[in-house]
């Protein structure tokens, strides 16, 4: 049987693209891919790119203290003006934008700017009624935010809407205490909103180490974000040109707006799966095995759909390894089990890798190396913000199985952890580094003793402590 096409790919987010590319490019597939929305997915166009533009904006009230604290008398950042900012971020935005659409089209991609659903295993019927048959199908189609369920929630908005403000609210309640929660947390206080968390757990950030969650919790609480934790609201009314919010316990209190932030589930809705019979999990995740491939052979899927790993990163190396295994004869897997994350909150970030002390202390003994400081910069400035650095190692075979970190620029430095974590290296290979002084990272090549012992009994000792 002839094909129109050897690959088509529904959705043009980041595991999608990166998949449409490495195969048409390196591997010369006829390759279309349809697109209903703005190249580039969530990760470019609504999510991580505009997001992290946004935390650099929300900073310079912050950084205009700092300078004073270094000596600079009429440092100040003046008023914000959002629509100036908004403007340049549009731009960026489309220049990205352009640079996915370049990048397939100079790699022979058929673009197909609408929406696609499967009509069966090997046919693809787009929004304008034309049918076209590939060999292979991915479907790459990202996730969607989830919304709680409560009455009224049509009030409020979802992360998407925040790029599209016509201006900074005054009062704003953040509903969640997952990423997104606590980044546009941060931005909107950074703004100059008056922001409230609302979370239904004790400290944000659940999944995470636990030293991590408290720090990120009081981080959140001492740049001014009303927290209010555990609480959950139960409905949203219009009220005063305002939005009225009642809480659980019954409270109710008034914003200018409220942003759920509660989640997001695989968008797989309306495209045809189970018809075409593909296996659908609990959340409408497509099920995947380890090469990406659905229950129906010729289809794959990539990304945040499959919700295994929901981070940009992860989906591109699914895509990457899908083209690789199905049309260059690489056959390649991705390791889900280490990866990196990074929660962008200010002024310390979160990142961490590998296990949690809960999880280490639930796998065996471990010695946890962790050391707590004010750094140097803005020490210097008048601040009391402590940094956290913290190793977990095996103490059996001493491999260093978590790296976790509570400081600037924290992100940064989790991206190299992962080399020699990704090597199996151990506390000695650490050590072996010379530090580069005076950096916060040296801490993770001159933490000496162990802080604590966990997970029972230690090889070298005859009593742990867990
Ligand atoms: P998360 O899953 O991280 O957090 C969702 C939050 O909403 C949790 O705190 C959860 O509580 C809470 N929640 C869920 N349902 C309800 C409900 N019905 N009522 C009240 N609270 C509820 O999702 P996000 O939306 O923050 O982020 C989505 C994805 O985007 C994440 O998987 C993340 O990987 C990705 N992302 C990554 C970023 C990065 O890498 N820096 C940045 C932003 C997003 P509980 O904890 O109790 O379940």
């Amino acid at each position: 049987m002839t094909f129109d096409y050897d690959l088509f790919v529904i959705g043009g987010g980041s595991g999608g693209v990166r998949a449409a590319r490495i195969a048409a490019s390196e591997y010369h597939a006829r390759v279309g891919l349809a697109e209903e929305s703005r190249m580039g997915g969530t990760c470019v166009i609504r999510g991580c790119v505009p997001k992290k533009l946004m935390i650099f904006a929300s900073q310079a009230g912050a950084l205009a203290h700092e300078a004073r604290g270094y000596g600079w008398q009429s440092a100040d950042a003046g008023p914000f003006d959002w629509l100036m900012f908004r403007h340049k971020l549009d731009a960026e935005l489309t220049r990205l934008e352009g640079a996915y659409t370049g990048g397939l089209v100079a790699a022979g991609v058929d673009i197909h700017k609408q929406r696609a659903h499967l009509h069966d295993a090997h046919t693809v019927e787009l929004a304008d009624g034309r049918r076209v048959t590939a060999k292979h199908i991915l479907i790459a189609a990202g996730g969607r935010p989830q919304l709680p369920g409560i009455e009224g929630e049509e009030l409020g908005m979802i992360s998407d809407d925040l790029f599209l403000m016509e201006k900074v609210p005054g009062r704003v309640l953040v509903v969640g205490g997952g990423f997104i929660a606590c980044e546009f947390a941060t931005i909107l206080q950074g703004l100059g909103a008056h922001t409230t968390l609302s979370y239904r757990g004790d400290a944000v950030l659940r999944g995470f180490d636990g030293d991590m969650r408290r720090n990120a919790t009081e981080q959140l609480r001492v740049i001014g974000v009303e927290l209010r934790l555990p609480s959950t609201p139960t409905k949203l009314e219009k009220r005063d040109g305002g939005i009225l919010v009642t809480y659980d316990d019954g409270a109710t209190d008034q914003y200018d707006a409220v942003m759920f932030a509660t989640g997001r589930t695989p968008h797989t809705k309306g495209l045809g799966l189970e018809q075409a019979g593909v296996k659908l999990g609990q959340k409408g995740e497509v099920v995947v095995d380890e090469w990406s491939q659905s229950s129906v052979p010729s289809i794959f899927a990539v990304g945040d759909v499959t919700d295994r790993v929901n981070l940009t990163p992860v989906a591109i190396r699914e895509g990457h390894s899908f083209a690789d295994t199905v049309f260059g004869a690489k056959p390649r897997k991705v390791d889900h089990r280490l990866y990196g994350a990074a929660v962008y909150i200010r002024p310390h970030e979160v990142a961490s890798i590998g296990l949690t002390e809960e999880e280490a202390a639930a796998q065996g003994p471990h010695e946890v190396y962790e050391a707590s400081f004010r750094p140097m910069r803005s020490l210097f400035a008048g601040s009391d913000a402590r940094a956290v650095m913290k190793l977990l190692v095996d103490a059996g075979t001493h491999k260093v199985t978590g790296c976790h970190i509570f400081g600037p620029e924290a992100g940064e430095m989790i991206q190299l952890v992962a080399i020699p974590m990704g090597m199996c290296a151990t506390k000695a290979d650490f050590d072996a580094a010379i530090a580069v002084h005076p950096t916060l990272a040296e801490e993770l090549v001159t933490m000496r003793r162990p802080t604590r012992h966990i997970g029972g009994a230690h090889p070298d000792k005859t009593v742990g402590s867990a």
